[in-house]
């Protein structure tokens, strides 16, 4: 097994950050997020000589779920996550696509979803699943204990926190939920977000406003 690596593709008008997480010496892995813009995600991973064994959700938002159906056609892979509670959000993606004007969306049919505690894993890189709703309420973060590193999705960014104004969102939730099973994690933990750049969970909670 070699070394964890992640390679961001901004994807949508929302510029999320599509991530692919790979093994550096097998270069398989898995993609996270595959919002949109798939004919760039496949550009990238065809061009970096990377097999996706899989496709991750954290939520399901447009901008992270909107494209996993035509991924995972085109690769032939399962889609895996967020957790349940989502289910509502991921059947009215299409709705989600006319009112934002955003063409090839799909309504994602996961096939499984996802519960705290589990694992999900690619190669011997194994991820902890950690259902940290606020956001939306299915939303989950995949935490690599032994690379000191997690996926949170929009649960947090760098100075600043997901939004809560959308359907199923829960300021206090997103705040416990950050919290109660982020920041107890390390704060060595780096960490990659779904805008923008990511950071450190100790950086975070010494200056994030939404934190201290
Ligand atoms: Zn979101
Ligand atoms: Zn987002």
């Amino acid at each position: 097994m070699g070394q964890l690596n992640a390679g961001i593709v901004p994807v949508t008008p929302f510029q999320q950050n599509c991530t692919i997480l790979f093994d550096m010496d097998d270069k398989h892995g898995v993609v996270v997020d595959p919002g949109g813009d798939i004919d760039k995600v496949l550009a990238t991973l065809k061009d970096n000589a990377i097999t996706a064994e899989a496709i991750w959700i954290t939520h399901g938002h447009i901008d992270h779920a909107g494209g996993a159906m035509e991924l995972k056609e085109a690769l032939g892979v399962e889609i895996i996550g967020p957790h349940e509670a989502d289910k509502m959000l991921l059947d009215n993606l299409e709705n989600q696509g006319r009112r934002y004007g955003i063409g090839g969306v799909r309504n994602c049919v996961p096939d499984r979803f996802l519960t705290e505690g589990e694992t999900v894993s690619f190669g011997g890189h194994v991820f902890e699943v950690l259902h940290c709703p606020g956001h939306a309420p299915g939303h989950v973060v995949y935490y690599n204990r032994a690379a000191k590193f997690a996926h949170v999705g929009d649960v947090l960014f760098r100075g600043s926190v997901g939004r809560t104004d959308l359907p199923g969102g829960d300021h206090a939730a997103l705040i416990a939920s950050i919290k109660d099973k982020l920041l107890p994690l390390g704060d060595d933990i780096g960490f990659i977000c779904g805008h923008g750049p990511g950071g450190r969970f100790g950086e975070e909670r010494r200056t994030n406003p939404f934190l201290t």
